[in-house]
């Protein structure tokens, strides 16, 4: 490919694996292994002495050093108050994260001889603003220039519609992966992606199954030896019995049935494990996802989508024969399995492949029109046949093929996969919190409203804004969460019921800015949700140099 497009690499940050994808000189996206030769890393992060081990590596030392060890970090993303201590120093889960991104990337820059620098990076359609914005820190951390952060699913239709032969379809993406469930619709269009409805759950995944597997030995383990002991609290034979319970899994997706040993306190005890016995204590588990399904699906009626065309599986823990099985039975659909560990890394390659292309028309447009590359919509307001000339030109000049130029320019839209709003009183002087953004709004969106002051001589009002999974109106406030707040100062002598105006703009990335107009004096606050939930200030400032003298292996 011609330096005349800069390489934006695709990562997949999953919980338990992660993987980095690029677009080649023909236009294929391609999975850059690591160097233990892998497709997908453990997101795994062994803190062993002054250096740090991630990937299979890590995985394996558990067994042996299960305190040093920090597995499923990215379930506590953006959590205010998780720290994981060691040798004296606190670590957030972004640290944590941007190790397992530094070594992805590393890998990928020995495999292939160039620097990883520009990065889309992909995160469950489920985050909410805090997760997002402390995934984009986790990038910063590792030294990269975070293109744009894309949800998984979305990701995954975007490999998929590049895949499939032009034809229009309206496609469910069940993504179960190692903690998260999300459920999304997308309509794919020829020249457009449109994500319809996203729901699910970020504390559903494979590890859940695993659980249940774990909790089955510990049961067996008291039967035969007959002790009470809890044997979860000695953290070797939990470690153990974790490794050992999603390698089971792993072999009930194949087999019928599995021997399992438990080594604790000297005993040791075998179990065997059948297809049955598994199925019946992760029931409820598969259920869960479909009952999600249904609630997403009656959201996308409203919407005037009330059918689809087909069911994509993609996540490792569609792996599992009962998730299709289950599917096909509720819904008559065959779904069918798309690449379920690699789709998501090469659709954010692809997205950013998309990206570069876009910078790259935009410049020459900008050239041509003399126009300020700036400018909003700037492509689309480009008469049809400079685009063309364009297009061309940048075809000719750096070998992509002209239908993949004039592709880049292809629409993609999200929607929020939350709520958000602020707290206000209702006529009945509850307080409640009122959705200007409402979840499965297209993005970007911005909704202006406008609230009362209570009171008289009124010096300030305290904006609180909070977050929701409902897509109600009003909510009550236990039902949120406060992610950021913001004050704006009154002129004296305001009446009461004086007039506030609120904007909340979301961009297309799940940034949300928030304005508040005092209309009489024309006061103003402006306010982009920052809270303590996310690695900030003088943390981060710590986090990015400690992470430019550290060694990730
Ligand atoms: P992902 O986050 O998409 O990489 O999914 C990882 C999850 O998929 C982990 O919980 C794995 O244990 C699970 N997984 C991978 N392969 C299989 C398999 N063959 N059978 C069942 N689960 C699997």
């Amino acid at each position: 490919m011609s330096d005349a497009i800069k390489k934006i690499f695709g990562i997949d940050l999953g919980t338990t694996y992660s993987s980095i994808a690029y677009v080649d000189e023909y236009g294929k996206p391609v999975i850059i292994p690591n160097a233990e030769n892998q497709r997908i890393t453990p997101s795994v992060v062994f803190f062993d002495g002054s250096e740090i081990v991630v990937g299979d590596v890590a995985k394996e030392s558990a067994k042996l050093y299960p305190n040093e060890v920090v597995s499923f970090i990215k379930r506590s993303m953006a959590e205010a108050y998780f720290v994981y201590e060691y040798d004296g120093k606190q670590y957030r889960p972004e640290e944590i994260s941007s190790y397992i991104l530094r070594k992805v990337a590393q890998d990928a820059e020995q495999t292939i001889g160039e620097k990883v620098k520009d990065v889309v990076i992909t995160c469950p359609a489920y985050f909410g603003i805090n997760e997002r914005e402390a995934t984009r820190r986790a990038g910063e951390i590792a030294g990269f220039n975070v293109r744009q952060i894309i949800n998984e699913p979305t990701a995954a239709a975007i490999a998929y519609g590049t895949v499939q032969e032009t034809e229009n379809r309206v496609v469910l993406v069940y993504d179960l992966g190692g903690g998260t469930f999300d459920i999304t619709m997308i309509d794919i269009q020829e020249s457009s992606i449109d994500v319809i409805c996203t729901g699910g759950d970020h504390n559903l995944g494979g590890k859940d199954w695993d659980d249940r597997i774990v909790a089955y030995l510990v049961q067996e383990f008291q039967r035969q030896t007959g002790s009470e002991e809890d044997i979860l609290e000695d953290p070797d034979t939990w470690q153990d019995l974790q490794l050992s319970a999603e390698k089971s899994k792993k072999i009930l997706s194949q087999r019928d049935k599995t021997p399992i040993s438990i080594t604790h306190g000297g005993e040791r005890v075998k179990v065997e494990l059948s297809r049955e016995k598994f199925l019946e204590i992760t029931a409820d588990l598969v259920e869960r996802t479909i009952a999600l399904t249904n609630d997403m699906l009656q959201e996308a009626k409203a919407k005037g989508y009330e059918q689809f065309d087909e069911i994509i599986l993609v996540g490792g823990s569609t792996r599992m024969p009962q998730v299709g099985e289950r599917i096909r039975q509720e819904f008559s659909v065959d779904a069918r399995m798309f690449d379920p560990d690699e789709s998501v890394a090469k659709g954010a390659a692809i997205y950013g492949w998309k990206l570069s292309l876009n910078d790259g028309l935009i410049t020459r447009i900008a050239e041509k029109t003399n126009r300020n590359p700036e400018e909003e919509d700037i492509i689309k307001t480009t008469p049809k046949q400079i685009m063309e000339e364009v297009a061309k030109e940048m075809s000719e000049e750096t070998g992509v093929t002209l239908s993949a130029v004039k592709q880049s320019t292809m629409d993609i839209r999200d929607v929020a996969s939350k709520s958000f709003g602020v707290v206000a009183r209702r006529p009945n002087d509850e307080e409640g919190v009122f959705n200007l953004i409402r979840k499965n709004t297209t993005v970007p969106s911005e909704i202006r409203r406008t609230f009362y002051t209570p009171e008289a001589n009124q010096e300030r009002v305290l904006i609180r804004i909070m977050e929701n999974e409902t897509g109600d109106k009003v909510v009550p406030v236990e039902h949120s969460i406060e992610i950021g707040t913001a004050v704006l100062d009154l002129p004296a002598g305001l009446p009461e019921d004086s007039p506030v105006e609120i904007t909340f703009k979301l961009d297309r990335e799940g940034c949300l800015n928030i304005k508040a107009l005092e209309t009489s004096a024309n006061r103003i606050v402006q306010a982009k949700i920052e809270t303590s939930s996310v690695i900030q200030g003088k943390e981060l400032e710590d986090a990015i140099a400690r992470a430019q003298h550290l060694v990730v292996h």
